[in-house]
Formats: structure tokens, C-alpha cells, sequence
């Protein structure tokens, strides 16, 4: 470890593991057992706002993770930074094992991470098939999806052929397949995030950020998403996802992050950081 000298906190402090909550005094950060994705004092600045003022946080592989914080706090430029949109002008972000820092959004979703946006993007004038098939498409490897392909003996099937076919499974998987004819512009606010997450899911990501998932979407369609999502968990999938409303952060996550102007504020599990004084204030200082 090149920069163990720079932080007097080494990698070795195994008291750190500690799940109860941590305000953020110094630098100290939660290290996971088994960290996917980890980010170290990440800084963006834009003119003379520093939008992520050294947050530094690590994701556990295969959790629910939850980062909120009050209007204003950095999250979605942290995811930003997170997914190549910006580059951070100081700091590291780390996924599984490889130095992502400045990486180009491409690069770090062929890598195995990518996002979906709070403002579902899909293409209205063409069919939700059409807009699967979109979906980047050159990694085309192991996955669940591909164990549904038909036969192995004799037939080679071409990649598109392939990706039509695996684009269905996960359209059936969402339960929306009976909708892959129509227009994507006629979808509901529901249905446009679940087809966002089926997009995602065709690029085989390892790693999922979730911008607002469950806003626009009415109850039972929001109960599917979570169902959905808690089914993808248990087949391997790490999520990070930015919500509002706090019943689904304190039901569906097993541990959540606080950003505060910038930084993290607070971590620890829901009810933790639900009864966190630094918290509540935070939140009652700002619009939330
Ligand atoms: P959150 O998602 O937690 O609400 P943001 O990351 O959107 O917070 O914003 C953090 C701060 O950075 C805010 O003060 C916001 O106004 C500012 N900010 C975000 N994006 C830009 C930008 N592109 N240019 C200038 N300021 C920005
Ligand atoms: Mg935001």
C-alpha cells in the first residue's frame, strides 16, 4: 500500500469492521470485509462549490447499500464522479480491485458498474424490445442469463441472436415482457425505471447504482421493484442506491451512508443512523 504512509489509519486497523454508526470525524472510514467498491477522500469541485468534499466510503460485495443525505449534499455528483460523468479532482475510486479514478462511463460500465438515472432514459419513439437491444453489448460472457440460451451442440449462436434472446429473459424476468411491442413512450413511471433496470442489467454489471428507483412509481409496482431487486441480491448483485423515501431505505438496505455538505456524515445500519443526532440535524437544517 503506496499511500499507508498518508493515513495513519492502515488497512490493518481491523477495529474499524465495526458496524455501529461513525460520525465523521477525521478521516476515519468503515472498511467491509469484502469491499466492491471503494472510495477514498474524493473531492469535486465546480468553480467555487466543492459539490463532494472528501467523501470516503467502501461497499460491502453482495449488500444493499443505502446513500442518502439532504438536497444539496453531493450524492448524485458523487455518482458522477463514481461512473466516469466527472472526473474528481482529487482522490481514488477503487472497483473491485482496479483504480476506476477519471475512467470514461463506457469503460467503467464495461468494467462492471453501472447506474441508472433518476430521470428514467429511454428512447419513447421505439419499441422497450427495441430500447433493450440498445443496451451496450460487447461483453457478452458468463452470466444467469446466458444459461437460458438454447442448445449448446452444433449451433452457433450469433451474439445478436443471443443478446435478442437474453433481453427477453430479463424483460420476463421484470415482467414486462408482455409489453416489449409497444413504445416505450407509453409506458408508465413504473414501468420506465423497471425497463431502465432491465437495460442495465443486459450490460452484466457487477455493481448497480440506483438514482431514485422508486420515484414516480406507484406502490405495487414499487413492491415488485424492491421484490426484483432483493431477488438479484441474492444472485450475486451488489447495489448502491439513492433514495428519499426512508421507509424503503430503513426496510430494504442493511446499511446506510449519510452525505452531509459533501462528505460522510454518518454510517452505520438503518436504525442506527436513523436515531443519529448528527443526523436528524442535518436533515432538519435542510429542505430534505
Ligand atoms: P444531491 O444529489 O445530494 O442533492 P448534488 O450532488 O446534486 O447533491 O449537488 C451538490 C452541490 O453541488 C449542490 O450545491 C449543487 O448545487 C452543486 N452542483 C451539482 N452539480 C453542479 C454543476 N454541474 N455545476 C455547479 N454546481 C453543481
Ligand atoms: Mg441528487
Amino acid at each position: 500500500m503506496s499511500d499507508a504512509d498518508s493515513n495513519p489509519t492502515t488497512e490493518s486497523d481491523s477495529s474499524q469492521t465495526a458496524t455501529s454508526t461513525e460520525t465523521a470525524t477525521g478521516s476515519s472510514r468503515r472498511s467491509v470485509d469484502d469491499p466492491i467498491l471503494e472510495l477514498t477522500d474524493v473531492v469535486k469541485r465546480f468553480g467555487g462549490i466543492t459539490a463532494v468534499d472528501g467523501a470516503a466510503f467502501e461497499i460491502e460485495r453482495g449488500s444493499i447499500t443505502g446513500l442518502i443525505g439532504p438536497n444539496g449534499a453531493g450524492k448524485s455528483t458523487t455518482f458522477n464522479c463514481i461512473t466516469g460523468v466527472y472526473e474528481p479532482d482529487e482522490g481514488s475510486i477503487v472497483f473491485d480491485g482496479t483504480d476506476i479514478t477519471g475512467h470514461a462511463p463506457n469503460q467503467v460500465a464495461t468494467a462492471g458498474l453501472v447506474r441508472t438515472f433518476q430521470i428514467a432514459r429511454e428512447f419513447p419513439e421505439m419499441t422497450v424490445l427495441e430500447n433493450m437491444m440498445l443496451a451496450p453489448k460487447n461483453q457478452l460472457g458468463e452470466s444467469l442469463w446466458q444459461s437460458v440460451a438454447p442448445g449448446t451442440r452444433g449451433a452457433v449462436i450469433r451474439e445478436e441472436e443471443q443478446f435478442r434472446e437474453r433481453s427477453w429473459e430479463v424483460l420476463e424476468f421484470f415482467e414486462i415482457d408482455h409489453l416489449a411491442e409497444e413504445y416505450a413512450g407509453t409506458l408508465s413511471g413504473g414501468q420506465r425505471k423497471l425497463l431502465e433496470l432491465a437495460r442495465a442489467l443486459l450490460t452484466e454489471p457487477e455493481l448497480l447504482l440506483l438514482d431514485e428507483p422508486m420515484a414516480g412509481v406507484n406502490p405495487s409496482l414499487e413492491k415488485k421493484l424492491l421484490e426484483h431487486i432483493h431477488e438479484l441480491q441474492d444472485q450475486g448483485y451488489t447495489f448502491l442506491l439513492v433514495e428519499h423515501d426512508m421507509d424503503v431505505i430503513m426496510n430494504h438496505t442493511e446499511h446506510v451512508i449519510v452525505m452531509h455538505q459533501g462528505s460522510v456524515l454518518a454510517e452505520g445500519n438503518p436504525e442506527s443512523v436513523k436515531s443519529d443526532e448528527a443526523v436528524i440535524e442535518a436533515y432538519l437544517g435542510g429542505e430534505v
